[in-house]
């Protein structure tokens, strides 16, 4: 029975990151449905779990995986979004940040694939001696003069 098991799992896909947050979606979904009980809610979740189980069963594993780089590039900037989004109450609410919220960045920035954590290499963020304000610079150009936007404070940095 094992044998059987894992012959027929050999080169599928299997459950990663996005599966998991599939798997969760469909658990929670199950739950509001047995709360309220409502025709959009089931089928929702019933799709949910065809597409969670079409994928833990795929073959095609290329596919899968750029699905699950697309699932944790989408949660590195839902989560960049709410952190900046709090980080400007807790500034005052006069920060206006430096506009990246690693959204759309996909060609630019480095994503690891086990943390979702991504990190920009084309820029280098700098903050102004004077007022704190984040300025993000090109990397690689050398010495130069930053001016910063809010205070017109001027300062020279390696980038
Ligand atoms: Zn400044």
């Amino acid at each position: 029975m094992r044998e059987k098991y894992f012959r027929f799992m050999q080169g599928r896909y299997g459950i990663d990151a996005l599966g998991r947050f599939l798997i969760y979606s469909v658990m929670i979904f199950s739950l509001l449905n047995l709360l309220f009980g409502s025709l959009i809610l089931f089928t929702l979740d019933l799709a949910i779990w065809s597409y969670a189980f079409y994928r833990v069963f795929s073959k095609d594993i290329y596919k899968r995986s750029m699905e699950n780089n697309r699932y944790l590039n989408f949660k590195a900037c839902i989560s960049g979004k709410i952190k900046r989004f709090f980080n400007r109450f807790q500034q005052g609410g006069n920060a206006s940040g430096d506009g990246s919220d690693g959204c759309g960045q996909k060609f630019r920035s480095k994503c690891n694939s086990f943390s979702g954590k991504c990190y920009d290499d084309t820029y280098k963020v700098f903050k102004c001696p004077k007022c704190r304000q984040k300025l993000r610079v090109p990397r690689g150009k050398g010495k130069i003069m930053i001016t910063c936007r809010r205070c017109q404070y001027e300062f020279i940095k390696r980038t």
